[in-house]
């Protein structure tokens, strides 16, 4: 029987990275088996499940993979002595080898500490052509290691595959993982479609399903809130009054409630007292107006800012993704109608989002969007007062004119300020050693010596092939060349990037510039520059208001607050 390293009943993670599985210096590796003497033979069983691999594809399953490794080698008598370590990856993309696993494995193979590597199959692996032809051709054989994929039924001992077969396979693995990238995006639209609900938290009244996967239920306690929302709505009572008899009744936000059920998030962030949160017009307003309370599921309401980031920006009703009857309705269309009726008579309508300083003016004191009031001669106030006492916001009114003339003059300011600061950096670069001409030539010239070096690899695959040079001679030779590439390629990117920061970085300047310039005549404010330079106004009182400019270090730190 084969030792195992390793406790085979646990399917948890067995290998951990930090954790010293072989101190002994024969490159051998302790087992929980006392006959360590006799070791002489370890064999490595690398185990990865990406993250996109179905879950519910059980014959990718680490359980399964290791099942699979385990039989074929109880089934092999050669191994009966040999020791067994695992390596394991789980949940990570073959398309890197960024592995911990993966690396700890080519840690272990450097040290001589592994005979044989065996997987269930090649993809297991990577699915990166150049990692795996780099695993294959250059460390195993370097290191004399047997490779086993029993997928393909390779065992580089009994049957050698060529290289050409190798590349072959290597290269619909590589292609595979594009396919899945694809196809994971339209399986999230199909969810859609099918009225799956995709979003992290469940909306306030319900909750996630423990049965079902992207399914809501009905949350009886927090569902009550929002039927008396609803109601009170119905009455005839607007928005910021129904709120008031929300806090009075000391019923929970939903912040509150996620917290009461044990949910942590980065919502409290936000707030300038984590732990106190009340309702407000908006908030009830934000629940009144929510169609997913008639049963309707809502997806694709939003779309990222910038790829990447995780601001996100509201799209127009009509790119929303609709499906009426995807779960249990909380208010009937009817109850949804008349409580919006009432609302209309009432003459609540969505706060005005075209002027200048939409979501950008917040009290200082409790960090609240000041609320916009008399649209002939607009001024803005904190209304947090009406709600709770909680926080001594200012009892000031600021005009809107005031704030544009307050928010224009300090533009034309920092303006100045900034003009001077990119014209420093602008003569720094003018400065810099060489010019963009001789740049972009070094990389050219670099460019041309790494084609020519990958044309010589082809050439040697081909008399490898027809047998003109040997397998040694053609290792050899590759892993010169290869080198000669590497070195090649960082001194291309070292060149790249100093000719993007002569280059762009001058460009860039000098469009700040002329972006800049402008600024410091400038007579009138409009929405598309406050919304550029911007981040938010915060008001301390009457004639005492501080800016945030956007990309400032108090910006930045905010956003970061929010998110993470
Ligand atoms: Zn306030």
């Amino acid at each position: 029987m084969p030792m195992y390293a390793n406790d085979y009943g646990n399917t948890a993670m067995l290998y951990n990275p930090g954790q010293n599985i072989s101190n002994d210096n024969n490159g051998g590796v302790k087992g929980n088996n006392s006959s360590k003497a006799n070791i002489s033979y370890t064999i490595a069983a690398y185990l990865r499940l990406s993250d996109q691999d179905d879950a519910k594809d059980e014959s990718n399953s680490i359980t399964n993979q290791r099942a699979m490794v385990r039989n074929y080698i109880a089934s092999q008598s050669e191994f009966s002595h040999a020791e067994i370590v695992e390596y394991i990856d789980d949940g990570i993309s073959g398309t890197h080898t960024k592995r911990n696993g993966y690396q700890q494995l080519m840690d272990d193979i450097e040290r001589g500490r592994v005979h044989c590597i065996i997987v269930k199959d090649l993809s297991r692996i990577g699915r990166n052509l150049l990692d795996v032809d780099d695993l294959l051709m250059n460390h195993l054989v370097v290191h004399d290691i047997r490779f086993i994929a029993l997928g393909e039924r390779h065992d580089s001992l009994k049957h050698p595959m060529s290289n050409l077969e190798l590349a072959f396979i290597n290269l619909s693995n590589q292609h595979y993982a594009r396919d899945l990238a694809q196809k994971s995006m339209s399986s999230r639209v199909i969810k859609m479609k099918r009225g799956e609900y995709l979003s992290c938290w469940a909306l306030f009244g319900y909750k996630k399903s423990e049965t079902q996967r992207n399914k809501i239920i009905i949350d009886e306690e927090c569902a009550d809130y929002v039927r008396l929302m609803f109601s009170l709505a119905a009455e005839g009572k607007r928005p910021p009054k129904i709120a008031a008899i929300l806090n009075a009744q000391g019923i929970p936000t939903p912040a509150d409630y996620k917290k009461q059920n044990g949910v942590e998030g980065s919502w409290s962030h936000f707030r300038i007292d984590p732990d106190y949160s009340f309702w407000c017009g908006t908030k009830v307003w934000r629940h009144l107006k929510d169609i997913r309370y008639t049963g309707t599921a809502v997806n694709k309401s939003t779309k990222v800012k910038k790829s990447g980031q995780k601001a996100c920006l509201k799209r127009s009703e009509d790119e929303w993704v609709k499906l009426p009857k995807a779960h249990e309705a909380i208010i009937t269309q009817a109850e949804f109608d008349k409580a919006h009726e009432a609302l209309r008579r009432n003459k609540w309508s969505d706060p005005d989002i075209g002027h200048i300083f939409y979501n950008k003016i917040k009290c200082a004191v409790c960090r609240r969007t000041l609320t916009r009031t008399n649209p002939k001669r607009p001024y803005f106030k904190c209304k947090t007062k009406y709600y709770t006492d909680h926080y001594d916001c200012p009892e000031c009114i600021i005009t809107q004119e005031s704030l544009e003339m307050l928010v224009l003059e300090s533009i034309k300011v920092h303006a100045a300020v900034m003009i001077d600061h990119e014209k420093l950096k602008l003569a720094a670069i003018q400065q810099s050693a060489l010019s963009k001409v001789e740049l972009e030539r070094k990389i050219s010239s670099e460019r041309k010596a790494v084609q020519l070096l990958e044309e010589s690899i082809t050439k040697n695959i081909t008399a490898l092939i027809s047998e003109k040079i040997t397998q040694e001679t053609f290792l050899k030779k590759k892993e010169i060349i290869a080198g000669t590439i590497a070195e090649k390629t960082a001194v291309i990117e070292k060149l790249c990037e100093q000719l993007k920061i002569v280059t762009e970085g001058k460009d860039a300047i000098e469009e700040k510039l002329a972006g800049l310039n402008p600024l410091v005549d400038i007579e009138k404010l409009d929405r598309e520059l406050v919304d550029l330079l911007v981040e938010k106004v915060l008001v301390h009182g009457e004639k005492s208001i501080e800016i945030i400019w956007v990309g400032t270090s108090a910006a930045v730190e905010r956003r970061f607050a929010k998110w993470v």
